[in-house]
């Protein structure tokens, strides 16, 4: 890949993380503000459960997110991004482009979701 397209990618990848970062800081004040609740026992108190799971399931999926971002950003220091890790194939960039944060190929990924 050349190299203006690894900083396009670069930024691509910076933006999302600061976004994630801060979304992220969002849900956690959200699952400490549902907590504040936690002695009141009434009629609510279900569906402010069900409420704190979601939101922790969220949380989940952004720190897994987050973490593959961080992961492509470190591939782009070692200079092997936009290299599938399971075949070493060059995964297309319209593939990055649609998620800079991927790590597989479609075949490679399909694969891994198939089992
Ligand atoms: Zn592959």
């Amino acid at each position: 890949m050349n190299p203006e397209r690894l900083t396009y990618f670069k930024g691509r990848l910076e933006t999302e993380r600061d976004e994630l970062i801060r979304a992220h800081g969002l849900h956690e004040q959200d699952l400490r503000d549902s907590h504040t609740s936690e002695d009141i026992a009434g009629p609510d108190r279900a569906s402010e459960l069900d409420e704190a799971i979601v939101e922790s399931h969220i949380v989940e999926s952004q720190e897994r997110l987050l973490e593959k971002i961080n992961h492509a950003l470190e591939r782009l220091g070692e200079g092997t991004y936009g290299i599938c890790e399971n075949c070493d194939c060059e995964i297309a960039e319209a593939r990055l482009e649609a998620k800079p944060s991927v790590s597989l190929c479609v075949d490679c990924q399909e694969l891994k979701e198939a089992g």
